[in-house]
């Protein structure tokens, strides 16, 4: 090796957009009350997790798993009850799917179109795949400015258009009706993430075979799998076929397989667990609008969004009573003073409130010490 060698670094290596940004940030949540990632807050019956065990103990880990993961795709085909005809790919997490519709469209110039403020990998991963990004501003009460889109795909001829429904951050469903006129406007495809979907009252997937552009993401993060690592895209043969090149062979492991089979065998005790979190988030929703100084929006997801004054101000409050949720602050103009809780468990959304309240407090004193 020659010592005149230059070393290389990664300023020169690396595509600009990939040193512009800023790695997705998660907080350590060890000895927290942990309301910041909407995942699900109830654990399996004992039954259950025996028989999971079981299942972990007998797994042949040795192996690569089954690339096309047959029997999980059945399963879960019949548990969304998938239009005939369709077909579906899975992730490892639905954020790998977005990662592979965007290296699938990207070619030069292309544009991935989404709406702000909404999930932030759809920029981000625009970003890695280097695909232009626009977004389109919601309204002031966070729903679809249909104008404003069907202006912006006649500009940018969108490759992709992603709508979050329910949206993440805001917790809302968009319009049914401007979802279906966005996608017959859109030259490309356009996916709706119904990430939140056990949470909510509607679903595109009974719509799939109505538009050839359309395909549904899901996610098992939200219904008790966020440890699992499992997403699904559904949608016809024709996308799901090309999309499957680009997977990778066993980017689902044996024990993700093997557990969410078992746990989809048993979609009924999830989804009476997100039925009792529709529960939760009703009482959480009533408490957080009697509390003084909150406006919270309605959610049909498993989290909601409030205003509250000195919003980081009360968000390191509750860090210091030992919970944890998620300063949406900084992360977008319309979000100013924003912050979203996850909905627990009937205890720790009483817990939540407390805090809250006590950090509400104690902000407006040390501002009124302050001034
Ligand atoms: N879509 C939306 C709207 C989300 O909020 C999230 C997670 N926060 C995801 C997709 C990704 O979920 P996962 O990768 O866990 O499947």
């Amino acid at each position: 090796m020659s010592s005149a060698r230059m070393t290389v670094t990664p300023e020169y290596l690396f595509r600009q957009e990939v040193l512009d940004l800023h790695a997705y940030h998660v907080p350590p949540g060890t000895g927290m009350l942990k309301l910041d990632a909407m995942e699900n807050p109830y654990v399996l019956p004992p039954q259950l997790r025996a028989e999971i065990a079981l299942l972990a103990g007998d797994a042949q880990i040795n192996r690569y798993p089954d690339a096309g993961a047959s029997k999980l795709k059945e399963k879960i085909r019949e548990v969304t009850e998938l239009p005939p005809g369709m077909d579906i790919l899975l992730g490892n997490g639905s954020d790998e799917i977005i990662q592979l519709l965007a290296l699938a469209a990207a070619k030069p110039g292309a544009t991935l179109m989404g709406v702000e403020p909404s999930f932030v990998m759809y920029k981000m991963i625009a970003a890695f795949a280097g695909m232009n990004y626009a977004g389109v501003p919601l309204t002031e009460n966070f729903a679809l400015d249909l104008p404003a889109i069907l202006n912006a795909i006649r500009q940018h001829q969108p490759a992709l258009v992603f709508l979050a429904y329910p949206n993440n951050p805001t917790g809302n469903l968009f319009d049914a009706g401007a979802i279906g006129q966005i996608i017959d406007a859109t030259p490309g495809l356009v996916i709706v993430d119904e990430a939140y979907y056990a949470f909510a009252s509607h679903s595109f997937i009974p719509k799939l075979a109505d538009y050839s552009n359309l395909l549904v993401m899901r996610t098992f993060s939200k219904l008790g799998m966020a440890g699992l690592r499992l997403g699904f895209l559904a949608g016809s043969k024709a996308w799901v076929e090309h999309l499957e090149k680009l997977r990778l062979p066993y980017n689902v492991g044996v024990l993700t397989q093997l557990v969410a089979e078992k746990l989809l065998q048993h979609h009924d005790i999830l989804l009476r667990q997100a039925e009792q979190i529709k529960l939760d988030r009703a009482w959480l929703y009533e408490r957080l609008v009697g509390t003084v100084d909150v406006r919270a929006y309605p959610s049909e997801a498993n989290f909601i969004l409030f205003h509250v004054a000195h919003a980081t101000r009360v968000f390191e409050g509750l860090k210091q009573r030992g919970v944890l949720i998620k300063n949406m602050n900084n992360a977008h103009t319309a979000l100013t003073d924003c912050l979203r809780v996850t909905v627990g468990t009937p205890e720790e959304n009483e817990l939540f409130i407390r805090a809250l309240q006590e950090s509400i407090h104690e902000s407006k004193n040390s501002i009124g010490s302050q001034s």
